[in-house]
């Protein structure tokens, strides 16, 4: 029931530029005009709520606080109704109609001379009120101010050009938008489908949010909260809840920042690895909020590929006031975000590292790999990565790791170099001729265990200005240790080593007096630079080419060792015999080396030799 004649009012210019793009863009996710009408609604509360602290005389007091969503698929239509600020006629016509105050000024300046090209900015910013007309045949809001002394109004539109605004009776304070949908929009209409936008996108608005009088939004915006009144059960149901998870998380971190950027993060490391499991590479699952409202489920660039394990909510207050042409063509907003949050968690995994350090073995034996990943490719944070890894070595026990940092606090003053080994397993490492050297002289050296570790470290390459260098290299040197008692003199060794290389012909590219070897008879290095025993292994796995080039190895004897001994005594006196043991003992070091690509010709030289005990 009006009280007055309908009047009639054009929109400004720009709202005609911006309705025109909004009605003919064939931008897909239209949805999300519920969330902007939603955010609208909670702004109106919040600034009623601010407006109760300082005046006295509120229309329609009482009133709960709060969003009702319905829809009517009959009729077609959804309603937002809101019991917020409300305005007045005047407010109607400046807000409503004009540019001067809405967030779409920034979306039309970022829309610059790209026009309607642009139209997918329209989700990422949405572009305020006016995306109703996406979906809407017709638009009416009917508005009543807090002032109790203003009438009641309704503002009505079809997005093409004008609008009109006539007094109504009957009103309560707030706002109640209602649409009538266009034909091919009416599913806006039904209960389930606005439902499961509201969960999307406006889970954590502070106020209630009803739909068709049943409450949608239950769980708060946490990362908002002072971390010391939350509890634990508050962040796991949270973590569960925007993780789509069933876990436990593993490990959390709650923290916000002021500059560059007003940031508020709650980040959540799961139980498990997925991918661990063979399941498809995780997605970025650390959404991007701005106040409260989600803008991104799965931003790309948020954060470097490596913590892609991560999950949890990112807020920054920043980022419609940033949004111009410039910043979303170079990203430099979302490239700001993603380098203090990175930041702020390679510093909160150093700390957990060191306060909880079984907490964060734990996760590392979990997610290690990442780090890993990110130690090798991401340059920016490779050296706050690689104080993060870990490795257990010949001085740990079983199971224990430690970090490159205290590996060289071990060091001698003169080592210049980081020892490791690549092998399946610890014991594989241990009973190989590779480590005993080391050991003899009291190096320490680091156990790789996996696949990647091999790139990890050729990658890394050095940690406090010492080279990591793998252990089983033939250009690695030690320093002499005392012959013991029992060796080959050095004219026999020579004798020895000289028949070798002949009788072992082209198998071998040298052969020498080994100054590592302690207990084994020998061992084999692999004489080319460029492809060690470990990645031979896995292109022969994987089928490519080079893995078949014909292997040559240089071979190091141990003097000391009974077989060597016995070996300079028969290869005079016994030739052929000895060939036979030559030949074994490289095989032997080749099974050591995991260098042995066909196990067959020994077998039938096994047979020979034992014919001849
Ligand atoms: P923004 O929210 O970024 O300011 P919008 O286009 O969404 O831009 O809204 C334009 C203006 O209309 C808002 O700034 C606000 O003043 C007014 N407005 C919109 N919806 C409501 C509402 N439900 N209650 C009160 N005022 C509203
Ligand atoms: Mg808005």
């Amino acid at each position: 029931m009006s009280t007055s004649t309908p009047q009639k009012f054009e929109f400004q210019a720009e709202i005609k530029q911006l309705l025109d793009i909004v009605i003919h863009s064939l931008y897909t996710e239209k949805e999300i005009f519920i969330r902007e009408l939603v955010s609208n609604a909670s702004d109106a509360l919040e600034k009623l709520r601010h407006t109760q602290l300082t005046e006295k005389h509120i229309a329609d007091e009482k009133l709960e606080l709060e969003v009702n969503v319905t829809t009517d698929d009959k009729a077609k239509t959804i309603t937002i109704q809101d019991s917020g600020i409300g305005m007045t006629r005047a407010e109607l016509i400046e807000n409503l109609g004009t540019i001067a105050h809405s967030g779409s000024k920034q979306f039309l300046k970022s829309l610059g001379e790209g026009g309607a090209k642009n139209a997918n900015l329209i989700g990422q910013f949405g572009v305020g009120f006016y995306s109703a007309f996406m979906v809407a045949k017709r638009v009416r809001v009917y508005s009543r101010s807090w002032r109790p002394d203003e009438p009641a109004h309704v503002w009505t539109s079809d997005g093409s050009g004008s609008y009109e605004i006539e007094e109504v009776a009957d009103q309560t304070r707030g706002s109640k938008i209602v649409i009538e949908l266009k034909d091919d929009c009416s599913d806006y209409a039904t209960d389930f489908k606005v439902k499961a936008i509201l969960e999307r996108y406006s889970a954590f608005v502070s106020f209630p949010i009803n739909l068709n009088a049943k409450r949608v939004n239950t769980i708060q915006a946490l990362w908002l909260r002072s971390k010391h009144e939350i509890k634990e059960e508050e962040y796991t149901e949270f973590y569960k809840f925007i993780g789509h998870a069933f876990d436990e998380p593993r490990l959390r971190l709650h923290f916000s920042a002021d500059a560059p950027l007003a940031i508020n993060a709650l980040l959540f490391v799961p139980k498990d690895n997925t991918e661990k499991f063979g399941f498809a590479r995780s997605e970025p699952s650390v959404a991007l909020y701005c106040r409260k409202v989600m803008i991104d489920a799965r931003p790309k660039d948020l954060l470097p590929e490596w913590l892609r394990f991560l999950k949890g909510v990112v807020d920054s207050e920043d980022l419609p006031l940033n949004i111009s042409r410039e910043t979303m063509q170079d990203r430099s907003l979302v490239e700001k975000l993603n380098k203090v949050i990175t930041k702020r968690f390679l510093k909160f995994l150093e700390e957990e590292a060191k306060q909880r350090p079984d907490a964060y073995h734990e996760f590392y034996a979990e997610f290690g790999l990442y780090l890993k990943e990110g130690a090798a490719m991401d340059f920016t944070h490779k050296d706050q990565l690689t104080k993060l890894l870990r490795f257990e070595s010949s001085l740990t026990e079983k199971g224990k790791t430690t970090s490159l940092a205290d590996y060289v606090s071990r060091l001698g003053a003169d080592q210049k170099e980081i020892y490791y080994l690549v092998g399946p397993n610890r014991a594989a490492i241990e009973s190989g001729p590779y480590l005993e050297g080391f050991k003899a002289r009291n190096l320490e050296v680091l156990f790789c265990y996996e696949a990647v570790d091999e790139y990890v470290m050729n990658h890394v390459r050095e940690f406090d200005g010492k080279k990591l260098t793998a252990a089983d290299h033939a250009d690695v040197k030690l320093k002499d240790i005392p012959q013991p008692e029992g060796a080959l003199s050095e004219a026999d060794a020579k004798t020895l080593t000289k028949w070798l290389k002949e009788t072992l012909g082209e198998r071998v590219a040298e052969v020498k007096v080994s100054d590592r070897l302690v207990d084994s008879p020998a061992l084999a290095l692999n004489a080319d630079k460029f492809m060690s025993p470990h990645m031979r292994r896995m292109m022969k796995a994987m089928n490519k080419d080079g893995a078949d080039s014909p292997l040559r190895v240089n071979l190091e004897i141990n003097l000391r060792a009974a077989v060597m001994k016995r070996l300079f005594e028969t290869h005079t006196a016994a030739p052929d015999r000895a060939k036979l043991v030559a030949e074994q003992i490289l095989d032997n070091a080749l099974i050591s080396a995991g260098l042995l690509d066909d196990a067959t010709p020994m077998v039938a030289r096994l047979y020979k030799l034992l014919e001849s005990v």
